[in-house]
């Protein structure tokens, strides 16, 4: 997950507003598109190609302005298809954005979700989750399919399979026929291994309803646009404390947390420490970090710095 802007409501000097860039394989998932956005994915070097899905958490500014520019870019020099799908709303303010990027060349797929709804994709789904923040909200979870388990290659020689398509078609879950006798898959296989999930929160106050659709994934990226200081600010604007939002991740036990949305009036130190009293594993990334997820048998997800333009300054 590569943050592309970590700040709150308005871009500053050192941050941009909401976007992430989900990075798997060759294809790319972009949560939210705030301004900038897509100076910051060139920035980033990771550029704008491979963008198959923008997944918006809801409408105000700060996580929908870039999309015209975007747009309007894909206008001269994309051809494949492209699905942007957010709350209600999203229709209508693609719509009005069609006089800045005019006739478009590709397939565009605008779809509104409510909570709940699945999205099935090649070998993964996208999840629209509950949110609760000012107007229609949501966050979202992206879950990989279960993977097939591990074949045991003792075993399948124990009866008689050592290679060939017999070990492939027994690998695949299919039983095979061995020297007459039925040799079944699920007996040299293991179980299915879980896929990767990632949840982002979008803006929302802390919600039992999110934690528990976060629960075990692998990384949860929560808004912390507040400290506990400023609580009630938190309260009244639809928003979430660092402590919440690290309480939140340690009631729904994912494996790390990534807090963004943050406040220019706060130090990533400060946010820091206030989350790991809850929940040690949390990180703050800043603009262009990243978050490397591995597959869970080869360790914990880690926050490593970005890919970012080598002509940029240290910022
Ligand atoms: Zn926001
Ligand atoms: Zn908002």
């Amino acid at each position: 997950v590569l943050f592309l802007g970590t700040g709150a409501r308005e871009p500053s000097v050192e941050r941009g507003v909401a976007a992430e860039l989900v990075i798997r394989g060759g294809e790319r998932i972009l949560v939210d598109c705030g301004e900038g956005t897509q100076r910051q994915m060139l920035l980033s070097t990771v550029g704008i190609g491979g963008l198959s899905t923008i997944l918006l958490t809801h409408l105000h500014a700060d996580h929908v302005l870039g999309l015209p520019g975007l747009l309007a870019t894909f206008s001269d020099t994309r051809e494949k298809p492209l699905l942007i799908a957010g709350p209600a709303g999203a229709r209508s303010l693609i719509d009005g954005f069609r006089t800045h990027f005019g006739d478009l060349h590709f397939d565009l797929d605008v779809r509104e979700v409510v909570s709940g709804e699945v999205i099935g994709r090649d070998g993964y789904r996208l999840l629209a989750l509950p949110a609760r923040h000012d107007g229609a909200a949501l966050g979202w979870e992206l879950a990989e399919d279960q993977r097939p388990g591990h074949l045991d290659p003792i075993r399948a020689a124990r009866h008689g399979v050592r290679e060939g398509p017999a070990l492939a078609r027994l690998s695949e879950g299919q039983d095979v026929r061995v020297n007459g006798h039925l040799v079944a898959s699920a007996s040299v296989v293991g179980p299915p291994q879980p896929g990767r999930r990632v949840v982002f929160s979008g803006d929302t106050r802390p919600t039992d309803l999110l934690a528990r659709a976060a629960g075990g994934a692998d990384l949860l990226v929560h808004e912390a646009t507040f400290l506990s200081r400023d609580r009630d600010k938190a309260r009244a604007t639809g928003h979430t404390t660092a402590a919440e939002a690290a309480q939140a991740a340690a009631a729904a036990g994912v494996r790390a947390l990534a807090l963004t949305h943050r406040s220019r009036r706060y130090s990533t130190e400060e946010v820091l420490a206030e989350a790991r009293q809850y929940f040690p594993e949390a990180f703050a990334p800043e603009d262009f970090d990243v978050v490397e997820i591995p597959l869970p048998e080869h360790g914990c997800p880690r926050l490593v710095s970005g890919p970012r333009a080598p002509d940029r300054g240290s910022g």
